[in-house]
């Protein structure tokens, strides 16, 4: 394979895509003279019936050209084919074809599970309403002095209880969780790296006995 010239249907996309003037129709032999395909050719690529997909395909390919995020997804920051059709004054069938013959990516083939739509969707919205987001939860937590504790207490509680991996205590050789907290107390506060207070009191005894 030799990087090839455009294909048919790259050349027809791409002539949809550089026409200006969503009011002009072509007839399928213009298509095919200014592609340089036959008539036939022109119609299969167009999928079905050339002259009633034409208008909407090329108001669709237009549509897309000046506005490319609208053919995501809504929650991707695009437009919902039922959204694009209002614009342009078709179906929502009729664009969802159009999206299929134009070698769009459709819609129904964007799989992405409802927690990643949900995060994608969440730190969207927070990007576009960052400042006045912080303005409300700083409105908020100052009218919420003790709720504000309490949410501070148990988000610091959680992330301290963060497991980052398992650890073996330097005295007993045991395997445990070594948690964000533990990670703190040893990185701040140079804490040893025991399971239990009792080996940390054996290893204290261990390390005064081998200085004196
Ligand atoms: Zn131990």
């Amino acid at each position: 394979m030799t990087p090839e010239a455009p294909t048919a249907r790259e050349r027809l996309r791409e002539f949809l895509r550089q026409h200006p003037n969503p009011c002009v129709s072509f007839t399928g032999q213009q298509i095919a003279d200014e592609i340089g395909v036959s008539r036939e050719r022109v119609r299969q690529l167009m999928g079905g019936s050339y002259k009633s997909v034409t208008a909407s395909d090329y108001l669709v390919a237009l549509f897309v050209r000046h506005r490319p995020e609208a053919q995501l997804p809504k929650h991707l920051g695009g437009m919902s084919h039922k959204e694009i059709g209002k614009e342009l004054g078709l179906g929502t069938q009729t664009i969802a074809n159009a999206f299929r013959r134009l070698g769009l990516v459709s819609h129904s083939q964007l799989h992405l599970g409802v927690r990643e739509q949900n995060r994608i969707a969440c730190r969207r919205y927070y990007q576009s309403h960052k400042e006045q987001h912080n303005a409300w939860v700083g409105a908020w937590k100052e009218a919420n002095p003790e709720k504000t504790r309490e949410i501070d207490r148990t988000a610091k509680a959680k992330w301290m209880g963060k497991v980052l991996r398992m650890e073996h205590c330097i005295v007993c050789g045991a395997e445990f969780p070594w948690t964000q907290g533990r990670e703190q107390g040893h990185r701040v506060a140079g804490r040893r790296i025991v399971c239990r207070p009792a080996c940390g009191r054996k290893a204290a005894r261990q390390e005064r006995a081998n200085h004196d």
